[in-house]
C-alpha cells in the first residue's frame, strides 16, 4: 500500500513531515511519495522553482525510511490536477495496489470542487488527516456521500485498490509556509519550523528573501 500526499512545499516543513509520519505509523504503508506539484490549481503559484522545492522535498525525506520524493508532476505541463497523478501513479504500480491519498481535513472539506472528484476517491483511498481541533465537513451531502465509503480500521484499507475514506488523528503543529516565507522576507530565521538540511537549500539558493509573501 502506497500514500500519495502533493503539495506545494513551498517550502516543505514539519507541519507536512510529522503528520505524514503519523499516518506512515498508523496504516500499513510501504511508503508515503510527496508529490510537488508543478502548477497550482486552486491557489496562488508557488515562490520558489518547481526544481528547488523538489530539491527541498529530497533533502526533507533524505533518512527517513518509507519518505520518498516523487517528480511525476513537475514533467507534465498544465495544471496539476490530483486525478492526473492518481492515473500516473495507478499506470505504474498496476490495477491492485492499494493507494492512499492523504488530504488534511480541510482539503477534503473542499472536496466536490477538485477536478474529477468522484474519480479520484474510486482510482485511491483517502486518509484524512485529522489535527485535534479540526471540524468535520458540515456539507450534508459531503457527509452522506462519505458515510458508506468509511473505513473505520485501517488495515481495511489492504483489502482493495481505492474507495474507502479512513480519519488518521495526527500531531498539531501550527506551522506554514506562508508563515516561514514571512519570516525569511523579514530577515528572521525559521529554523526549528523545518528540518535542517532544507534550511541549508533556502540559504544557498536566496530563496524568499526578496518575494513578497503569498497567501491562499
Ligand atoms: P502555504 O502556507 O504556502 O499555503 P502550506 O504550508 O499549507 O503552504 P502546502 O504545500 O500547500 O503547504 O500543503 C500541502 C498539504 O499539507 C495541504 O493539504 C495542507 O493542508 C497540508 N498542511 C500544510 N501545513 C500543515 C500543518 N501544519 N499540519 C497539517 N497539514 C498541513
Amino acid at each position: 500500500m502506497i500514500g500519495v500526499f502533493g503539495g506545494t512545499f513551498d517550502p516543505i516543513h514539519f507541519g507536512h513531515l510529522r503528520p505524514a509520519l503519523d499516518v506512515l505509523q498508523g496504516l500499513p504503508l510501504q511508503e508515503i511519495r510527496f508529490v510537488p506539484l508543478r502548477t497550482a490549481v486552486h491557489r496562488s503559484q508557488p515562490v520558489a522553482t518547481a526544481v528547488q522545492r523538489l530539491a527541498m522535498v529530497q533533502a526533507a525525506v533524505e533518512g527517513q525510511k518509507g519518505f520518498v520524493a516523487d517528480e511525476r508532476e513537475l514533467d507534465r505541463d498544465g495544471c496539476s490536477y490530483t486525478y492526473d497523478t492518481l492515473v500516473s501513479l495507478r499506470e505504474e504500480l498496476g490495477p491492485e495496489r492499494p493507494i492512499c491519498l492523504l488530504t488534511g481535513l480541510d482539503a477534503f472539506g473542499e472536496l466536490p470542487t477538485w477536478y474529477r472528484w468522484e474519480e479520484i476517491a474510486e482510482v485511491a483511498h483517502l486518509v484524512v488527516m485529522r489535527r485535534p481541533d479540526a471540524n468535520e465537513p458540515r456539507d450534508p451531502e459531503l457527509r452522506r456521500w462519505m458515510e458508506p465509503r468509511m473505513a473505520i480500521e485501517p488495515q481495511a484499507l489492504a483489502h482493495a485498490p481505492g474507495g474507502q475514506i479512513y480519519l488518521q488523528d495526527v500531531t498539531q503543529l501550527g506551522i506554514s509556509a506562508t508563515a516561514i516565507r514571512s519570516q525569511i522576507a523579514l530577515g528572521l530565521s525559521p529554523r526549528f519550523l523545518l528540518p535542517e538540511n532544507v534550511l541549508t537549500l533556502i540559504e544557498r539558493e536566496g530563496l524568499y528573501r526578496r518575494q513578497a509573501p503569498t497567501s491562499k
